[in-house]
């Protein structure tokens, strides 16, 4: 591994090699294909994304949501949005569920004040390898130290350890639950960038864009100011959430911007 500069990082799936002489003691021979590599935190196999936002303090930011779960779908990570902070009431919760609606992404509402939803958390870590992501604030450490605190039940060799807060320059480390799924230790991705997505590659991060299967008047269209372009008809119908569009608008514009700079 050393030759072909292989380093095992957490979430790894390996082949060991059991040693004879010493029960329990083995080497790692092997490094089985990844699903995923994440490099900040270094980690491999992430499977799930949760992605925080909070209903209020701090307001909502969903261009930052949006960005994430974007990212999160281009590394073949599957985001789950959670809106924490649902015991701070606030009139206007149905206009994120809305937003999100037709992206078909799961949506888990959550109070780690008073533990609502957090067992909905728990129960979608089942056999996955899952992390948090959002901005500061939010509520990611409270959320994972009162999933800690319920499901007792929750073990492994790194079970005693609560969730680590934002100043940190250890490695990541996976928690072992009792469900048969991991989640890493460290809230990460608040730095991720999306410059690696080409701006007319970005609507296939959109699973409401996606998944439509008409096509438009233009094969290249990239759904911005092209004439007869389903995408905008869908964003005229509602089925496709206007704030959501318009986001998908300056984050294209920023895009331009980066690729523009970048081979100047
Ligand atoms: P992080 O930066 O995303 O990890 O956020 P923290 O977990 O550190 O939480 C930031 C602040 O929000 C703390 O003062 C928490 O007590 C508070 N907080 C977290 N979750 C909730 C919640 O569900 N409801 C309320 N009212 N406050 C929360
Ligand atoms: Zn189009």
């Amino acid at each position: 591994m050393r030759i072909g500069n292989l380093t095992p990082l957490p979430g790894d799936r390996v082949l060991v090699e059991l040693l004879d002489s010493e029960i329990g003691k083995g080497v790692i021979c092997e490094i089985l294909e990844r699903t995923s590599l994440l490099t900040r935190p270094a980690i491999a196999n992430l499977n799930q994304l949760f992605v925080v936002i909070s209903v209020t303090q701090p307001e909502p930011d969903l261009l930052l949501a949006d960005k994430l779960i974007i990212s999160a779908l281009s590394h073949e990570i599957m985001p789950v949005l959670v809106v924490n902070k649902i015991d701070l009431q606030v009139p206007d919760i149905d206009s994120i569920a809305k937003q999100y609606e037709h992206t078909g992404l799961k949506q888990i509402y959550t109070s780690a004040i008073t533990g609502e939803g957090i067992d909905d958390i728990f129960d979608s870590m089942k056999g996955k390898i899952s992390g948090f992501a959002g901005q500061s604030g939010v509520g990611k450490s409270s959320i994972l130290n009162s999933m800690m605190k319920k499901e007792a039940m929750l073990t492994g060799v790194l079970g005693e350890k609560t969730f680590r807060g934002k100043h940190t320059t250890r490695h990541a480390e996976l928690f072992v639950l009792n469900n048969d799924g991991f989640v890493l230790d460290t809230p990460g991705f608040s730095s991720y960038e999306l410059e690696n997505i080409m701006y007319n590659d970005l609507w296939q991060y959109y699973p409401e864009m996606a998944e439509v299967k008409e096509n438009c008047r233009f094969q290249g269209c990239i759904h911005v100011a092209e004439p007869d372009c389903r995408i905008k008809e869908l964003v005229e119908q509602g089925l496709i959430h206007q704030k959501r569009y318009q986001r998908y608008l300056s984050l294209i514009t920023t895009l331009k911007e980066v690729h523009k700079n970048r081979w100047r």
